[in-house]
């Protein structure tokens, strides 16, 4: 018998979904249309995943430069998590292939981080033993994009038998209609969906800092459309 290594006895666990600067910022190559309250709600729930010690298992894309993908290419700033979606105790995979894992990772580690080459982590082996192994109460699912990342992710959980609740206000997309499509058939499936609020209770943080546009600088007021016209 394999003796599982990533089990662990807690109540929760956050699923930090692909939480990479080219979907979550202005400047990124592939911005989801709703960055600014996603941003709020992800800084959110990562300072009270610090405060309360939940673990994190974020999910990382990775592509090999010159593959035809215009985001998340090996090396470049896009590809980087959002800064404050990453733990100072961290473990990182690259996807290899291989589903080798350290043992109690999860007891040593505050993050693991996985990569993956694709879009849909229980394609890659190492992802799918991770995710599959764990046990606690509850998977709280945040990151982007709703209609595919996401999507394969908790819907992979919930085929698993995993309990799993998606926080709707900390999932970004970059089509509205396919992501309400996305969270009914995760819904249907079995997952609860939540807002940020209702998990952690309101905070004051307004200002999402790590974005330089105008919107989450606090500079862009209706009021000033039509300056220089
Ligand atoms: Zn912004």
């Amino acid at each position: 018998m394999i003796r599982p290594v990533v089990t662990l006895r807690r109540r929760r666990i956050i699923i930090d979904v692909d939480t990479q600067k080219d979907f979550l910022l202005a400047s990124g190559n592939a911005c989801v249309r709703n960055h600014r309250r996603v941003l709020q709600n992800v800084r959110r729930v990562m300072a009270w995943a610090r405060m309360k010690n939940v673990r994190v298992i974020s999910t990382k894309q990775i592509y090999d430069a010159g593959n035809g993908h215009s985001y998340c290419v090996l090396g470049t700033e896009g590809c980087r998590k959002v800064p404050y979606t990453v733990r100072q105790n961290r473990v990182t995979f690259v996807a290899d292939g291989c589903t080798d894992l350290p043992r109690d990772i999860l007891k040593t580690y505050d993050q693991v981080i996985l990569h993956k080459r694709c879009v849909n982590p229980f394609d890659e082996p190492r992802a799918d033993r991770v995710l599959g192994e764990i046990q606690v109460n509850e998977f709280v699912v945040i990151g982007a994009p709703a209609e595919d990342a996401v999507k394969h992710t908790v819907l992979g959980l919930l085929i698993r038998r995993k309990p799993v609740t998606v926080l709707v206000d900390a999932v970004g997309s970059h089509d509205r209609g396919a992501a309400e499509i996305a969270f009914r058939q995760m819904e249907a499936k079995g997952a609860k969906l939540a807002e940020t609020k209702t998990l952690l209770g309101s905070s004051c943080l307004r200002l999402v800092g790590v974005c330089e546009c105008d919107r989450c600088q606090g500079r862009l007021q209706k009021k000033s459309f039509g300056v220089g016209a």
